[in-house]
């Protein structure tokens, strides 16, 4: 079998079975081609892509204008490492910070790495000038959380296969309930040793909870009364993708320390990134912290370009708008329907709740249904279908996208 040879979906999937590791189950779809809001399968076969890439392409598939910044670059310097300068990081540095409103950026490379990077930065910050004992930091995060896959990460994760037979695990954590300000506090009040407390504004993986109005401004509050940094993780969240620039806007909060990865790169190319201002980020010396590949001249040109593009298309906007008319239109749909219990969520960053119980494979059926009905989503925990199609796209699109939705949602009613 020659590797150059068209080959069939089925011996496509087969190849990545015998010889990729089994770390995730996709959707039996194999797609060749992405364009704006749309992707192809390897048949030529149409699809609505409602998941973009976890939110990292929420700038639509292939957008000319970051793909041809990264051709640019690609041709003319890839990579130097942090141990020289190059002639475009300091220009992407000033851009993000004028971008988000923050003093520093830190370049990473994916969202994990990014996460880990906040935590040191917490903890180092806390050491250096909030003044706790050596090795006694604490950060607080949230039951159900999702950051990523390191070890660390998977330390405070609740989720049981993330964490299984992967110990031991990283200590310094603190689990309190998501949208409960009581425990936050009471955890605050009870415990002197924390630097920080790490939160997403709305928690994408676990199936698209959105807090309570005012549980972010409030948590911000509390972290100033009591001297902890407000940690927060916009990797899915963030770059329009709520309908806002960050979620966090929404509650007009500004985080003391601000993570971004997935559609800061409009998805061509891993990049992430921490923000800071200097009372914070200058406890970073020479040596303390680095990344081969973080800040590198393809990463720095992406990154300018996927934030011009996020500005110049109003794409916060549009998924405001847009995000709107879906919940509005699936919540008339769901009035009737005994398939679907609700939608939730912010912008185009939603979720429906099937009506089954929650290891039930109802919810796969559906995105399979979907598949066939020409539009890509996939399930988060059981029972709950995420939908997150790229920003730009357009009303007729959005409309064209809930027929199909509710259309297949009916063949699933009992
Ligand atoms: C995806 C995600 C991450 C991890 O990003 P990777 O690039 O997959 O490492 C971290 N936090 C949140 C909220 C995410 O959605």
């Amino acid at each position: 079998m020659a590797i150059l040879e068209k080959q069939t979906s089925q011996q496509l999937i087969a190849l990545e079975n015998e010889y990729g590791a089994h770390n995730y189950h996709p959707l039996p779809v194999v797609l060749s081609k992405g364009e704006g809001v749309y992707v192809w399968d390897v048949d030529g076969k149409q699809y609505y892509d409602f998941l973009s890439a976890y939110s990292a392409v929420n700038q639509g598939h292939c957008h000319p204008k970051i793909v041809n910044a990264m051709m640019e670059q690609a041709q003319t310097l890839t990579l130097t490492s942090r141990a020289f300068y190059n002639d475009i990081l300091g220009k992407y540095e000033k851009f993000a910070c004028d971008f988000f409103g923050f003093d520093k950026l830190l370049p990473m490379n994916t969202g994990a790495e990014a996460v880990e990077t906040a935590l040191k930065l917490c903890r180092k910050w806390a050491y250096e000038v909030k003044g706790i004992d050596e090795n006694q930091a604490e950060i607080i995060v949230c039951k159900n959380n999702f950051h990523g896959r390191t070890t660390t990460i998977i330390s405070f994760s609740n989720d049981a296969v993330a964490r299984q037979n992967f110990g031991p695990y990283t200590n310094g954590f603190i689990k309190v309930e998501y949208d409960n300000l009581e425990a936050l506090e009471s955890t605050l009040k009870s415990q002197p040793n924390v630097a920080g407390f790490l939160v997403e504004p709305i928690q994408g993986e676990a199936g698209v909870y959105v807090p309570g109005e005012g549980y972010l401004a409030k948590a911000k509050a509390l972290c100033e009364q009591y001297n902890v940094l407000f940690i927060a993780d916009e990797v899915q969240t963030g770059i329009a993708r709520t309908g806002k620039l960050l979620a966090v806007n929404h509650e007009d909060v500004t985080p003391d320390i601000l993570i971004l990865g997935k559609a800061l790169s409009g998805g061509v190319y891993p990049v992430s990134a921490v923000l800071a201002n200097n009372s914070i980020m200058n406890v970073i010396k020479p040596g303390s912290h680095g990344s081969t590949f973080g800040g590198n001249p393809i990463a720095a040109a992406v990154a300018i370009a996927a934030l011009e593009v996020v500005r110049d298309e109003n794409l916060a906007n549009n998924a405001e708008i847009l995000g709107n008319v879906f919940r509005k239109e699936l919540n008339t749909y769901i009035e009737t329907s005994n398939i679907v219990n609700l939608v939730r969520g912010k912008g185009l960053l939603n979720a429906i709740v099937i009506n089954d119980y929650e290891d039930s494979d109802t919810a796969w059926n559906i995105c399979l249904a979907l598949r066939d009905n020409g539009l890509l989503a996939k399930p988060t925990h059981g029972n709950i279908i995420r939908f997150a199609p790229p920003l730009v796209m357009n009303e007729e699109q959005l409309l064209d996208c809930v027929g199909i939705i509710i259309r297949t949602l009916k063949q699933f009613e009992v």
